[in-house]
């Protein structure tokens, strides 16, 4: 190629290079529906988190319950939210998300819908887990994963996703990850009936922020191609390493997001594992920092709002 071609093919590369970058950047802002505005992520615990603009509270996987746990309960004991701990925590929700129908993610929600009258999103086992305690088919949305609904204050994408390979991969050989909870259930249930149903990943849009939420330690990299979150919530105890370049393959598929969040990390928040869960993350910290170096990964204290703008 004679040097003046190359001059000018080099030029259309860089042209085109940048027409490229300035797509991704223009993505990442194209679901403002308005211009960002401050957005306060508080962390609840476990994959517990409460999302709200000025107007909106939305409740992601509440579990209070965790704190007042004493031991880890079996499948035969009666599930039973600890509502003095809910009330101390939630006065209000406008909406609650749920990623999948296991007791850490699903055990408080009924008892918050009910209260606050908020309207619980998720899977069939957790509409019908919340149908047990007598929440209304008004304030239930039953999602499959691929919807993408307008909610006016913001929207949501339901994304399809696979749940922690627990059991060293063998997951899916169990019941509690194939089977969806009945309808016919009522309450008082116990623990074995939260079965998890499936596993979703949201993204919400929302005061010109688009925040990607996980409930557990995997995901579809083809699903997550493409979205360009500004703050991702990635699940990040140790069941992520069952998982082939957990990090650095999520990191790429979403466009090496600004700030992350590490979610599902809190040894439950049994006080005496505080200390070893917060050095255990640091591992996680690490794992996004080196396939994305400019990423703001924030490890949240328990109940202590993160405002970002
Ligand atoms: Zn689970």
């Amino acid at each position: 190629m004679a040097t003046s071609k190359r001059v000018v093919f080099g030029a259309v590369i860089g042209l085109l290079l940048s027409l490229f970058s300035g797509v991704r950047a223009a993505d990442r802002n194209s679901d403002a529906t308005q211009s960002s505005t401050e957005i306060k992520l508080v962390y609840l615990g476990n994959a517990g988190w409460q999302i709200s603009d000025s107007r909106t509270v939305v409740l992601v996987d509440p579990f209070l319950s965790q704190f007042s746990l004493s031991r880890e309960p079996t499948g035969n004991d009666t599930a039973t939210p600890d509502t003095v701990a809910i009330d101390r925590r939630i006065p209000a929700a406008d909406y609650i998300f749920i990623t999948h129908g296991h007791l850490d993610h699903m055990l408080d929600a009924p008892y918050i819908a009910l209260k606050t009258g908020a309207t619980v999103i998720g899977l069939e086992t957790v509409a019908n887990i919340a149908r047990a305690y007598g929440v209304s088919d008004t304030k239930l949305i039953t999602v499959r994963g691929g919807e993408d609904y307008e909610f006016g204050r913001f929207s949501l994408r339901v994304i399809p996703s696979l749940h922690s390979a627990l059991r060293e991969k063998r997951w899916f050989n169990s019941l509690d990850a194939t089977a969806t909870a009945p309808r016919d259930l009522k309450a008082p249930l116990k623990v074995s009936a939260f079965v998890a149903g499936g596993s979703l990943v949201y993204l919400l849009r929302m005061a010109g922020h688009q925040i990607l939420i996980m409930g557990s330690m995997n995901y579809i990299e083809r699903e997550m191609e493409g979205l360009r979150p500004d703050i991702a919530l990635v699940g990040a105890n140790r069941q992520r390493r069952e998982i082939y370049d957990y990090a650095g393959r999520l990191m790429r598929a979403l466009g090496l997001p600004p700030t992350v969040l590490p979610t599902h990390w809190d040894a439950y928040g049994r006080s005496a594992q505080q200390k070893s869960a917060r050095e255990a993350v640091e591992e996680f910290v690490n794992e996004v920092k080196a396939a994305s170096s400019h990423t703001n990964v924030i490890v949240p204290r328990h109940f202590e709002p993160i405002m970002i703008k």
